[in-house]
């Protein structure tokens, strides 16, 4: 069982557990994308294991009826070991799933690998896979030249990985003007739908003003056990509101990063034990 304040942010051990919480934030008519937690697999056997629970779970989203999809990491599928090893694991988990499937993005050696996978996918399954795209890295223009015509979605995240200066815009204010205007771009040029994956108000402010004036779809995306009511208020507003749940085994080293990058993250939590 995951203990209190870890509970928070982790939505339990097993898919069962996931999906309750699932059923929970769907009747705030929020959505959930849930991700079995595992990651950087050396052993092909390791990443065909979360593979096998992948395709369980997604047979539990269809047969039950809950607005969910899916979110998988390259790495817990095998992406460190070779391109061959994820991209079968992620057409497994792919050709088993009649709900939509999510690919994470992880540190920038794995992008090109990443991102040539969403394309394959994203013509065979007429666009029912979205890739998440990082703002901080400079590439990341170019590389929204090349998704803009596919179907499909793509999440555009500020990045969670401390990549070389490079290669990577370092600080923060140029990490959110760069943000800004790929957004923008995003809104003017894709077809396919838009995720916002951000908790930052000024993000999702300007997300909504840039829909006001091109119309394109979008959705906005944020962790479970972050601005949760926020998540509600803007379901609210008729805006598609999704939440991403980690769950599984493996929770403990997730837990401590989402309170290592946040102290505010442990204070809440420890708020909302006390008053419960
Ligand atoms: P920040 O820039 O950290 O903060 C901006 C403002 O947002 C803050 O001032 C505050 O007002 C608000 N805020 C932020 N956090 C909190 C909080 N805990 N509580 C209250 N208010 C807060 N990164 C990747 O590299 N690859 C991925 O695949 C990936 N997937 C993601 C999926 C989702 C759904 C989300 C939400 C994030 C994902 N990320 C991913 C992480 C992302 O790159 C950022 O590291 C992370 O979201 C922090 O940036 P931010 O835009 O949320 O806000």
């Amino acid at each position: 069982m995951i203990p209190p304040i870890a509970n928070n942010f982790v939505a339990g051990e097993t898919p069962t557990e996931a999906l309750s919480h699932i059923e929970e934030i769907n009747d705030d008519d929020v959505a959930g994308i849930l991700n079995l937690l595992g990651e950087h697999y050396e052993d092909p056997a390791d990443a065909e294991g979360d593979t096998d629970e992948y395709v369980r779970l997604a047979r539990m989203i269809d047969s039950r009826d809950v607005n969910a999809c899916i979110s998988v990491k390259p790495s817990q599928l095998g992406i460190d070991i070779s391109a061959d090893v994820f991209e079968s694991n992620l057409e497994r988990i792919i050709n088993a799933a009649d709900c939509f499937v999510w690919i994470d993005m992880e540190d920038h050696t794995t992008t090109d690998t990443t991102l040539d996978a969403y394309e394959r996918f994203a013509h065979e399954t007429d666009g029912n896979v979205g890739v998440c795209i990082q703002a901080n890295l400079k590439r990341t223009g170019d590389d929204l030249k090349r998704l803009a015509d596919l179907p499909g979605k793509v999440r555009l995240v500020k990045g969670a990985y401390d990549e070389p200066a490079e290669i990577a815009h370092k600080d923060k204010e140029t990490v959110d003007a760069v943000y800004r205007d790929l957004l923008e771009y995003m809104f003017q040029e894709f077809e396919g739908g838009i995720g916002v994956g951000s908790h930052d108000p000024a993000m999702i402010a300007h997300a909504r003003e840039l829909h006001d004036e091109y119309e394109t779809d979008y959705e906005v995306q944020m962790l479970m056990g972050v601005r949760e009511s926020a998540q509600v208020d803007l379901s609210k507003e008729d805006i598609s509101v999704y939440q991403y749940i980690p769950y599984g085994s493996k929770w403990f080293s997730y837990f401590y990063r989402r309170v290592r990058e946040r102290k505010e993250n442990i204070l809440f939590a420890a708020r909302a034990v006390i008053s419960s």
